[in-house]
C-alpha cells in the first residue's frame, strides 16, 4: 500500500510531516471543544457524543464515553459560565470596545451615510493556540502577547474603521471607511494582518511567535441587514478557519456547514486513522478511448480499519466533512498520492497524471495555490502532473469568488480540472467556462446501458458535442462492461474508467497492473495495423476483457 511507500531520501520529513499532523489533529480537537462548542450549550452534545462511541466501540466505549466525557469537559472548563463581560463598555486589557457594543455605531454611520444598505465589511482575527500560550507561559503571558496583538492590530484602522475584542484573543475589525470590500482587497488586507504577526513577541526575554487566523464578510455576503449579523458571519468565517488549521484565512459564505454535529470520540478515531496512515489512495486507471493507453489514475480514499476491514469514502466521509476534516484529509490525499506518482515517474513512467478528489473546504482555501505548488516542488513533480477533480455541486455555489480563483490559478500553472458527475447537478455552461474546466467525467447513471438504451446513447451522445463545441475533453466514469466501452469509443468519448477497464487498487499493485496492461496492448498492436482501415483503431477495446 502507498502507506509504506517512502521516497528515497525523505523518510525523516515524512516522519515529521506525520508529527505534524498529529499535533494539527491534536490543536482541532482542543478548537472543536474550545471554541465551537465551548460553554454550557456543549451539554446538548453530550448524547451525540455517547452514541458516537457507541458507533465505533460498542458498549464498553459507551460505558467509557459516558463515564469520562463530562468529567473531561469539567476539567477543561467547557461547563463553566463565561463571565459576563458583556456589561463593560470596553476590553480592561486592551482598552478596545467590546465587539458586540459597537455594532449599533457601524449601523448609524452606515444609516446616516449609505441609507441603511450594507456597505461595510467585518474581519474577525483570533490568535492561533492560545491554550498553547497559556501552558507555556501562564495567563500572565497570555495578556502580554494579547495586549501587543492589539497594538499590532490598531495600525490597522483607518477613519472610521473600528477594531474591538470578541473575547481574550479574538477580534473584530470592522471596515467602514473607503472601499475596501472586494474579495481581493480582503484577501490582501488578511494576508497583511498575518504578516503583522511574523515578528516574534517578547515574553521574559523569551521570543516567542505566534501567528493569527482571518474569517471575514464581504457586505454583499452578509446573511442580514445589521453590523451584527456581518459581525456573527465573520465570526462563523473564523470559526471555519480555525477548524482546519493555523495561519488560515476563511470569507464567510452562506453554505459554511454546521460544525456541531460530532465531536469526541469519533474525532479521535478518525484523526487517529489518518495521522496513522490507515487512510489511504486506492487508485484507479483512466484509458483513451481509442488506443487504450494509460492517460492517468484517480487516487480514492480507503479506510483500513482494524475490526471492520478496508472502508468506503461513504461509510467515512460524511463524518469527515461533518467534522471539518476534509481538508486535511485532502492534504493527506494529494501527498500520498503524489508520493505514488513519484515512484511511478522513477519506475515505470506509464502514469501520465495523478487525479486527487478536492472537497470545497479544500477549495476555498485561500493559500490552496501555495499549498498545492509546494507539495509538487516537495517531489519534483510538474504542475502537469496533477489532476484535481471537483464535484458538480462545488460549481453549484454561485459567486464562489475564491473557488474561481483558485481552479483558475492552477490551471494556469498546468494542472488539470475534472468536472466530477456531470450532468447529475445544475452546473451551467457558463459555470465551466469560469471554473476553466479542462474535462467532464460522464457518470455511471448516465452512461449505464448506453449499448441498449436509445434515450442514454442520445444523452452521452449530446453531452459529447457540446463537449466537443467547448473544446473540452470528456471521460465517461463507472464503465462497467465491454459492451459500454465499444459504444463510448465509438460515440468519440476521449476517456474511460471503470470496473470494465481496472477497479480501484492498491498502490503497490498499480505497477503490475500497468505492466500486464502494456502487455496486453502490445498484443493487440498487430492485429490493429493489420486491418486496413485506421479508423479500427476506434473499436480496439473490443478486443479487450
Ligand atoms: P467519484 O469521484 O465519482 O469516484 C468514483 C467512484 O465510482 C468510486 O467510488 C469508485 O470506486 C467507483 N467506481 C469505479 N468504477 C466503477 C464502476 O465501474 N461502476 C461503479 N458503479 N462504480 C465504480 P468510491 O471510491 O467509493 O468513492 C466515492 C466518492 O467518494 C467519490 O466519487 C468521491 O466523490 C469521494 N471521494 C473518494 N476519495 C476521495 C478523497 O480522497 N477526497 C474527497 N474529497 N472525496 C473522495
Ligand atoms: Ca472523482
Amino acid at each position: 500500500m502507498s502507506g509504506g511507500v517512502r521516497v528515497g531520501g525523505r523518510l525523516g520529513e515524512d516522519e515529521l510531516y506525520m508529527q505534524n499532523l498529529s499535533q494539527r489533529l491534536g490543536r482541532l480537537y482542543l478548537r472543536l471543544h474550545s471554541t465551537v462548542l465551548s460553554g454550557p450549550q456543549i451539554v446538548a452534545f453530550l448524547p451525540a457524543i455517547t452514541l458516537a462511541a457507541y458507533w465505533i466501540g460498542g458498549e464498553r466505549a459507551l460505558i467509557a464515553a459516558a463515564l469520562t466525557v463530562p468529567a473531561t469537559m469539567a476539567a477543561a472548563g467547557a461547563l463553566s459560565v463565561s463571565d459576563p463581560a458583556g456589561q463593560r463598555e470596553e476590553d480592561a486589557l486592551t482598552g478596545l470596545p467590546l465587539a458586540q457594543n459597537i455594532a449599533g455605531k457601524v449601523d448609524a454611520i452606515t444609516h446616516t451615510r449609505d441609507g441603511g444598505e450594507m456597505t461595510s465589511a467585518a474581519l474577525a482575527i483570533s490568535i492561533d493556540d492560545l491554550d498553547e500560550l497559556v501552558k507555556r507561559f501562564g495567563n500572565s503571558g497570555r495578556d502580554q502577547i494579547v495586549k501587543a496583538a492589539a497594538d499590532r492590530l490598531r495600525d490597522f484602522v483607518r477613519g472610521d474603521d473600528m477594531l474591538s475584542v470578541l473575547e481574550p484573543g479574538r477580534f473584530a475589525h470592522f471596515l467602514v471607511t473607503g472601499q475596501r470590500r472586494e474579495l481581493e482587497v480582503l484577501l490582501q488586507l488578511a494576508a497583511r494582518i498575518q504578516g503583522a504577526f511574523d515578528e516574534a513577541f517578547s515574553i521574559n526575554a523569551a521570543r516567542v511567535y505566534v501567528s493569527v487566523s482571518v474569517g471575514f464578510c464581504q457586505p454583499n455576503r452578509c446573511p442580514g441587514p445589521s453590523a451584527s449579523d456581518l459581525l456573527d458571519a465573520a465570526d462563523a468565517a473564523l470559526n471555519e478557519a480555525m477548524v482546519h488549521g493555523t495561519s488560515v484565512v476563511r470569507a464567510f459564505s452562506a453554505d459554511m456547514p454546521n460544525r456541531r454535529k460530532f465531536a469526541g470520540a469519533l474525532i479521535d478515531e478518525l484523526s487517529d486513522a489518518l495521522s496513522s496512515n490507515a487512510i489511504t489512495p486506492w487508485f484507479q486507471p483512466q484509458i483513451s478511448a481509442d488506443f487504450g493507453e494509460v492517460t492517468g489514475v484517480e487516487a480514492l480514499a480507503r479506510w483500513d480499519h482494524p475490526e471492520r476491514g478496508v472502508l468506503l469514502p461513504q461509510d467515512f466521509l460524511p463524518i469527515i466533512e461533518e467534522v471539518g476534516l476534509s481538508e486535511l484529509l485532502d492534504e493527506l490525499m494529494l501527498r500520498r498520492a503524489l508520493i505514488s506518482m513519484r515512484s511511478w515517474n522513477d519506475t515505470t513512467k506509464l502514469v501520465p497524471r495523478v487525479a486527487v478528489n478536492f472537497s470545497v473546504d479544500t477549495l476555498r482555501n485561500a493559500k490552496l495555490l501555495d499549498k498545492v505548488m509546494w507539495e509538487l516542488d516537495r517531489f519534483d513533480l510538474p504542475a502537469t502532473d496533477l489532476t484535481i477533480e471537483v464535484s458538480e455541486a462545488v460549481l453549484e455555489r454561485k459567486h464562489d469568488d475564491i473557488v474561481a480563483r483558485n481552479l483558475s490559478r492552477l490551471r494556469a500553472l498546468g494542472t488539470a480540472v475534472d468536472l466530477d458527475g456531470f450532468g447529475t447537478g445544475n452546473a451551467g455552461l457558463a459555470a465551466i467556462q469560469r471554473f476553466g474546466i479542462s474535462r467532464v467525467k460522464i457518470p455511471r447513471p448516465i452512461i449505464a446501458r448506453i449499448d441498449s438504451d436509445h434515450s442514454q446513447k442520445k444523452l452521452v451522445s449530446g453531452i459529447l458535442t457540446m463537449a466537443e463545441q467547448l473544446e473540452i475533453d470528456t471521460l465517461a466514469a463507472g464503465v462497467e462492461t465491454r459492451d459500454e466501452r465499444v459504444q463510448l469509443s465509438q460515440l468519440g468519448c476521449g476517456h474511460l474508467q471503470g470496473t470494465a477497464i481496472c477497479g480501484p487498487i492498491a498502490s503497490d499493485e498499480v505497477a503490475q497492473w500497468l505492466t500486464a496492461h502494456q502487455a496486453e496492448l502490445a498484443r493487440s498492436m498487430p492485429r490493429i495495423s493489420a486491418g486496413n482501415d485506421g479508423k479500427q483503431i476506434g473499436n480496439l477495446p473490443r478486443d479487450r476483457r
